[in-house]
């Protein structure tokens, strides 16, 4: 998956079940961990930080705070993800 960029949540918690359920339905866990669905590869995982910043200003100028979260992907069926992102979220962060 791509990590998410300019992606309006309710809740941190809301990208962690975005990421669980793309794991679910395009990976399977074997013995040595999980691999594609499409293509068999073992998945790798980028350390991403995302910024997590309130939607109030939507261009991405206002500060936050940094979460940082592994984003599964297949080195055979998809673009590596990006290191950097980016959540709004209602109200001040
Ligand atoms: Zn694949």
């Amino acid at each position: 998956m791509q990590t998410p960029s300019k992606l309006t949540l309710n809740s941190p918690q809301e990208l962690v079940e975005i990421v669980e359920g793309c794991v679910r339905e395009n990976y399977t866990l074997r013995s040595e961990g999980y691999v594609c669905n499409s293509c068999s590869a073992q998945i790798e995982w980028v350390l991403a930080d995302v910024l997590l910043h309130t939607q109030l200003f939507p261009d991405c100028s206002e500060g936050g705070r940094v979460h940082q979260i592994h984003i599964p992907y297949c080195p055979n069926c998809e673009l590596a993800p990006s290191d950097r992102g980016c959540i709004h979220l209602p109200g001040i962060v």
